[in-house]
């Protein structure tokens, strides 16, 4: 994935977001959950988000990013395994028979505004 055009999104997202509650005071930090399996490289969105944040909603805010595991889960074993990184078999037990649980999700968690701000439950961007 391109990380300029998740930024783009992010920070459409974070407008949206403040437009449907009415906020319009500043932001001061944005908080992501970029999964670890996305591809999505952290330190490309984080350098992509200053170079964009400029003269829009999100100037001058702070980005946070949380990376959560995805679970490798065994039907052989039935171990549930947290990787942080592709794997083709599991962990426990090198069966072949598994699945991967979470780790792609693109999330905007939490958009701090400066006075008082409703929280809202995260959305995919
Ligand atoms: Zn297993």
């Amino acid at each position: 994935m391109h990380e300029l055009a998740i930024a783009e999104a992010v920070i459409e997202q974070v407008q949206r977001e403040l437009h449907r509650a009415g906020q319009r005071g500043r932001v001061h930090r944005v908080e992501l959950s970029i999964g670890r399996l996305s591809g999505v490289n952290c330190d490309s969105l984080r350098f992509a988000f200053d170079l964009l944040a400029p003269g829009t909603i999100v100037e001058g805010a702070t980005l946070h990013i949380n990376q959560p595991t995805a679970t490798c889960v065994c039907r052989a074993c039935g171990k549930r395994t947290p990787i942080e990184e592709l794997v083709v078999s599991c962990p426990a037990c090198n069966s072949e028979q598994i699945s991967i649980e979470g780790g792609r999700d693109l999330l905007l968690q939490s958009v701090d505004v400066e006075g008082p701000c409703e929280s809202s439950p995260p959305r995919k961007f």
